[in-house]
This record gives C-alpha cells, structure tokens and sequence, in this order.
C-alpha cells in the first residue's frame, strides 16, 4: 500500500475551536500510527478573517498540542491561479459551464455540472453513503467575481498534497458527494473519507461558545495542560475499545485507529477534563508542579514560602484540578482575608448552642500537648458527646469559622496545616462576630 498522507485544512477565524483541533488530532494520530505523513493546508481564502494574525494564533495552537506537520504547510490563497486554471479545464472538458446567474449581464460564474449518476461512497465512520442523482444539483465553482469557491479549491489542493485519507468533521458529509465528482471530473483517485461525529453539550446541541470554553486559548489561559487537553480531545469519538482513559501520545499512536471512532456525536463534559487534568498535574515533576501553583498565587497576591505551601498540597492536590483553581480553593491557608460563605454560616455557625460548644472547643484545644489531626478530632468528639451535640455539627461550624466554606478537604487535615494559633484565632473572631449578631437579634 502507498504511503498515508492526511490533512488537516483549518479556515483560521482567530479563535480555534476544540471541534476544529480535535479533527486535526484525529488526523495526526492516524498518520503517526500508519507511519503516514500530517500535513497542513491553510484555507486563508477569507481576506477578511483569515489574517496573518489568525494563522499565527492557529500554528501557536498546534505547537502547544505538539501536533507537528511534516511537509511545509499549503497556503490555500496562494494557489488561485491553478484553481483557476483548473476550472477552465473542467470547461474545455464539458464538466462545467458559463452561466450567467443574475441574468443581469454583470458577470458570468462557473457552475459545475453534476454527473447525472446517483454517487455513493465508504465512510471509515459511517459505513456506506449514497445520494440520489436527483439531489445532486449543479453547483458554483468560480463566482462570478472571480472567486475559485470552497468546494474546488479544496479538492485541487488534495489532489495538489496528495492526500489519502479526508478525516474531517461530519458538517462536511454533504460536500463529500460533489467531491467525487470533481475528483472524478479531473481525473484524480478519490481519496478515502472519515466523518468524526459532531462534539455536543449536554443537550445534545453542537458544542459552542454559550456552552463555555472551547477555544483552544482559553483552555490554555484556563491552566488546563497541553498533554491533557490533548488526551481528552483523542478520546471524544474515539476509543482504544479497552477501557483506559489516561493514555500517553505512544499509547494513543499504537492504539489508534478509525474503526475506533464512533458515529455518534460525543458529548463534551468539562467535569471530566478537569479530572484528567488534575490526574496529568499529579504526574508532573515536583518542582514543575510547585511552579505552577505559586504562579497563580503570586497572580493573586500571595507568597507562600514553599515549604508552606508543600504542607497544603498535600492535603489540597486531589481537590486542585487546574493551577488556575490555586489561589482560589487556599487562600484561607496563607491569609486571614478570605471570602465567607454567608449563607452557610447562617445555618451552620449562627444557630442555637452552636456557640458555646465552639467556645468550649477553642478552650480545649488551646490548652491541647499536641496538634495534630488525630488528637483535634478526639478532642472533637468529646466535646461534643459532653454537650449532647452530634459531632457533624461542631465539625461543619469549625469548617465555615476557619475557611469561610463548607467545601474543602478532611477537616482534622487541614486544622492540622493551618496550625494552633490561626486556628484559634479565627474561632475566637468567629465567636465574636456570631455572638454580636445574636445580640443584636435579642435586643
Ligand atoms: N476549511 C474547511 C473546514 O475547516 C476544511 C474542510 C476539510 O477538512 O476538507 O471546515
């Protein structure tokens, strides 16, 4: 068999869409594990959006993912002349006309005319396709100002490249059809096609902006990591078909292949990102991943020394899904500003006999030998079975005293990292401000 060459054929916009990546690392992995070729094609025939500025934002993209080409990348725009050219090919041959579509004598298009035979063809993903003759109409190739249109640009700039395998977005299925028949009409082998199912949100509907990130640059500004990214990606429509999730880029070269990938559209979940990212966090070298929570600390104006900030890690890593979560889920650990859940501290904090079990608590542990989890969490219990309180009470009203919310990790853990005096501290602030309020109630 001859050699793979597959494509990827982005319209660069400015933005990239995960939809729009992940068709291009459907296409990497394939050729990689053919031992194929990856090339790129820019379709920059849109002065408008296809900017210098969007290409470079496009490449940046590509370089972050490490999905690399290997022969120097096509620029759809500087190959008019020969689509031209070629459209006055597919007119001496018969395949095409001169219509005059306004009537208005303004100008003449090229229309290519459709062969007249129902066409059908193998996806790699959806099987068998076919089109009657009937709704196959006539269509555009050139317009009448002069514009070679997106159908016959890019199948000459595939017949140009050589391409094997068209993997692409099933938006495209109903192009398909025309494509043969221009392949045909030029006398050029039609190259295999692979329609990967659509990406969707948890209605069902196309996955977009409304839904929330999905620009590559976003998830990048977001923190997510490039490998992670590109794991989640690989596996939206495809799957090794043995169950594993976290794969290296080896793993998911040796792995891949179309028959793999499902029809249906697969269902983006950000939930799910988030996990895989935190699980390729938890796999970077220590002082990488060190470096990538200080940086959104100091962004947020904290300084922690590190071997502070080592001691929250640990009771902080698994809950911390994205460096750009840092500061955000630990301020509480490194200063005394901290915002506080006022409704939680409503229920939990500010409610009858809460208070003086918590002062009873701030008592006994300020006279405690030892701070650590285990001794805290005793103590805890004690107090409570004295005062005929069940502990989940003490436990959830220390929490919202000390972090000011009533999410974070195991308690005793953290009472432990925040230490003695803090911790004192903030029961006694607490203590006051709840007991204020009351008063004020009574009154
Ligand atoms: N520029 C087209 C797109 O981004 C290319 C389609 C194709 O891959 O053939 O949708």
């Amino acid at each position: 068999m001859s050699e793979i060459r597959t494509r990827f054929a982005p319209s660069p916009t400015g933005h990239v869409h995960i939809g729009n990546i992940r068709v291009a690392i459907f296409n990497w992995l394939f050729a990689r594990h053919t031992g194929g070729r990856f090339l790129l094609r820019i379709e920059d025939t849109d002065q408008q959006r296809s900017t210098p500025a969007a290409c470079r934002t496009l490449i940046e993209a590509m370089e972050w993912l490490g999905l690399n080409w290997d022969e120097p990348p096509l620029y759809q725009s500087a190959r008019r002349e020969a689509h031209l050219a070629a459209a006055e090919r597919l007119l001496a041959s018969g395949h095409a006309v001169r219509e005059d579509k306004g009537g208005t004598g303004r100008g003449e298009c090229i229309v290519f005319r459709m062969p007249g035979c129902d066409i059908e063809f193998d996806d790699l993903v959806k099987g068998r396709l076919r089109k009657a003759a009937a709704d196959l109409k006539d269509f555009v190739i050139v317009r009448s100002d002069g514009h070679p249109v997106f159908h016959l640009a890019n199948v000459l700039d595939d017949i140009e490249m050589g391409v094997t395998h068209v993997i692409r977005g099933d938006d495209h299925v109903e192009n398909t059809f025309r494509h043969i028949a221009l392949f045909r009409a030029l006398g050029a082998p039609v190259p295999r096609y692979a329609h990967l199912p659509m990406i969707v949100n948890a209605q069902g509907k196309p996955y977009s902006k409304r839904d929330g990130d999905a620009y590559v640059g976003e998830f990048r500004d977001r923190g997510i990591l490039a490998d992670a990214l590109f794991n989640y990606l690989a596996l939206l429509g495809w799957s090794p078909g043995d169950g594993r999730e976290l794969m290296t880029r080896t793993e998911m070269i040796e792995a891949f292949s179309l028959d793999g990938v499902q029809a249906s559209p697969a269902r983006f979940d950000m939930t799910k990102l988030l996990w895989m990212n935190g699980e390729y966090m938890r796999r970077l070298p220590p002082m990488e991943r060190l470096d990538g929570h200080l940086r959104d600390l100091r962004a947020h104006g904290l300084d922690p020394d590190p071997a502070e900030l080592l001691r929250v890690l640990e009771v902080m890593q698994d809950r911390i899904k994205v460096f750009s979560d840092t500061a955000a889920q630990t301020r509480y650990f490194f200063s005394d500003e901290y915002p506080v859940d006022a409704a939680a501290w409503r229920k939990r904090v500010a409610r009858p006999g809460v208070l003086p079990a918590l002062d009873e608590l701030r008592r006994r542990w300020a006279e405690a030998g030892e701070w650590s989890a285990a001794s805290l969490e005793a103590m805890l219990k004690a107090t409570a079975a004295e005062l005929q309180r069940p502990a989940a009470d003490l436990i959830h009203a220390v929490r919202l005293a000390v972090s000011g919310t009533p999410a974070g990790p195991g308690l005793f853990a953290m009472l432990e990292v925040l230490g003695r005096d803090r911790v004192l501290r903030r029961l006694g602030r607490a203590i006051e401000r709840a007991s204020a309020v009351s008063a004020s109630h009574d009154g």
